[in-house]
């Protein structure tokens, strides 16, 4: 913990070092995409064999991974990449930003005692471990319900062969 405290204040960038280098990285791969911009936020971004549409001033993708994990996906760096006086800062989620980082990791934290050193509480009961003894709940039942037009009859087959 203190180590990454320690690191988080040498940085100079804006965003984290893991976003930094994972734009770096797609950064290489953009000549695969071509975008069409059909507004100043939406586009079209092509791949091979797929089509992704991305919304910048409401951070999404149609690859969905921009909403889930809040670092721009390659589809809107691609994008983002095509615009004038664009920074990437303003397209990731604040909780890549270093200045955020180093707030996180602004205050102390203090050392925990060991178990043994716990203090001892009386909750007025005691807590006990689930009981996996119980029976499970009942199987379904493996003969189907008929709906009422199907035959139901049972007829026997009778084989030809002799
Ligand atoms: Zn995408």
């Amino acid at each position: 913990m203190e180590a990454r405290r320690r690191m988080v204040v040498c940085w100079k960038e804006n965003l984290v070092l893991v976003v930094m280098k994972y734009v770096r990285d797609i950064s290489l791969k953009l000549g695969d995409y071509t975008v069409y911009t059909t507004s100043d936020y939406k586009a079209e971004v092509i791949e091979t064999n797929r089509r992704h549409e991305v919304i910048l001033n409401e951070q999404r993708c149609s690859c969905r991974l921009w909403q889930v994990s809040g670092i721009s996906c390659v589809h809107a760096i691609a994008f983002i990449g095509t615009m004038k006086d664009a920074n990437l800062k303003n397209y990731v989620s604040e909780y890549f930003i270093v200045a955020k980082y180093k707030t996180a990791y602004a205050l102390e934290i203090g050392s925990l005692p060991n178990k043994a050193q716990w203090i001892k509480v009386d909750i007025g009961y005691k807590v006990l471990p689930p009981n996996l003894s119980l029976r499970p709940p009942e199987k379904p039942k493996k003969e189907r319900i008929r709906s009422t037009d199907e035959n139901t009859s049972k007829k026997m087959h009778k084989c030809l062969r002799k």
